[in-house]
């Protein structure tokens, strides 16, 4: 495996060129939390000629007066994150990971529990610089938030998962940090709080974030995450008692439920699966599938089967998503326990991805859930932004039935 790195756009733009003359493909890599994934069958077609854009990881500026933050590419999360959080301030995603790298993040257009009420990545990306199929560097966008002209460009680049170009440097709107961010939180020991949890979204009560996760002893524990000023937060606590009566108990943020190892609503802006997976004693080659499906099918979503069968379960009801996890490292019980989930999703905007397995997991796998919206545009797209096949991505290697 050969890997290149370099903390200069120049150099890295010339080293990419070169790979265009030479038609050599690579993979761009930040931290490489994703970096296996089989293609229909054969993990050979990974390409061993690296990009590593970790030192790439500079901030290009930053103006708390306008809240926007210009940054490279091979930064990671938590420096970003810690960056801000001095002037008080927050990018509004919710990495999984602490050391993924911005770019990473972007390319992935990773998102989290946040999303329903913050919005997601593409919210929030006012500016983008990468190198394209040519080795330009082509820069969209602005540094400013009104910057409005020309073809959205900047947008192109989420959710290309490494095909499409280099992004070596994305600019951000941020936001001011929740004020006094609070959580009411409860032990359920069955699913009674989902109907609840329905009725708070009917209601439309303004909450920051929703998150519930088992608990070592297969109980469920919830949380419900707002902020503001006391009288803003009493008023919304009042709302919630409405409808959960005395089930929940408030607490300030940062704080940890009792006999708790993870309290909804922690770490979300900075890696909150990673706290969770530790939580749990969950391997890299422990069974993890990421579920997305559409709020009113995870309100009715069959929880007990699976909590009765000692699946560890996050789930973000809103805007949702739902973390499936078991201890074990047997491939083929794996792949059986992802035929139970394809089993009970309904709806067809619902998509599955593997997070970790004991082998490499596929999109084959996946089925129709692993095939992601537009997808083949996307296929005709790269082929049109990268002609010479440079940027190597399995992600646009799939062969479904159109
Ligand atoms: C299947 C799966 C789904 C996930 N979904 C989410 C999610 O929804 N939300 C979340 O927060 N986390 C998610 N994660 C967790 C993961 O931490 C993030 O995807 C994160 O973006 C990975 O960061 P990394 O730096 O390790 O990326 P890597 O694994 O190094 O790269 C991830 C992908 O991005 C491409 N890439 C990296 N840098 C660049 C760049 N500069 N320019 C262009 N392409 C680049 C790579 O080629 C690769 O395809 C997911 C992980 C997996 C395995």
């Amino acid at each position: 495996m050969s890997k290149f790195e370099s903390g200069s756009l120049e150099e890295i733009q010339s080293w990419v060129s070169s790979c265009i003359e030479d038609q050599k493909a690579f993979r761009i890599c930040g931290n490489g939390t994703r970096f296996v994934t089989k293609v229909s069958g054969n993990s050979e077609s990974i390409s061993s000629n690296i990009l590593s854009m970790q030192k790439l990881n500079g901030t290009r500026f930053f103006d708390p007066d306008d809240m926007v933050v210009g940054v490279e590419a091979g930064m990671s999360i938590r420096t970003l994150q810690k960056m801000l959080a001095e002037r008080n301030m927050m990018l509004p995603a919710n990495p999984w990971f602490p050391d993924s790298c911005i770019g990473s993040v972007v390319a992935c257009n990773d998102f989290g529990p946040n999303r329903m009420n913050m919005g997601g990545l593409r919210d929030c990306i006012i500016g983008i610089e990468y190198i394209n199929g040519k080795g330009e560097i082509v820069n969209a966008g602005g540094k400013v938030v009104k910057n409005v002209s020309g073809y959205d460009l900047t947008r192109m680049m989420l959710g290309s998962q490494g095909g499409l170009g280099v992004i070596t440097a994305i600019n951000f709107k941020v936001m001011p940090l929740p004020v006094e961010p609070h959580g009411m939180h409860g032990i359920f020991k069955d699913e009674a709080w989902l109907p609840q949890v329905g009725e708070i979204h009917k209601r439309r009560i303004p909450l920051d974030w929703i998150q519930a996760l088992l608990t070592p002893d297969l109980s469920w524990i919830l949380g419900l995450g707002y902020s503001g000023n006391a009288l803003n937060r009493n008023r919304i606590e009042s709302e919630i008692r409405e409808v959960f009566g005395k089930t929940l108990d408030v607490h300030p943020e940062g704080g940890s439920f009792p006999g708790q190892k993870f309290t909804p609503g922690e770490q979300r802006f900075g890696g909150f699966l990673k706290a969770i997976r530790d939580a749990w004693e969950m391997e890299d080659s422990h069974f993890h599938v990421f579920a997305t499906l559409p709020t009113e099918e995870i309100l009715c979503f069959p929880f007990e089967k699976f909590r009765k069968e000692n699946f560890k379960i996050t789930v973000h009801p809103t805007g949702g998503d739902i973390h499936f996890m078991l201890k074990s490292t047997d491939m083929k019980k794996q792949l059986q326990y992802l035929e139970k989930i394809k089993s009970v999703l309904v709806h067809s905007e619902s998509k599955l991805r593997w997070v970790s397995a004991a082998n490499e997991g596929s999109f084959q796998e996946l089925g129709r859930f692993g095939v992601a919206n537009g997808y083949f545009l996307t296929q005709r797209l790269k082929r049109h932004l990268d002609p010479s096949g440079v940027f190597f991505a399995p992600y646009y290697d799939l062969e479904f039935d159109a």
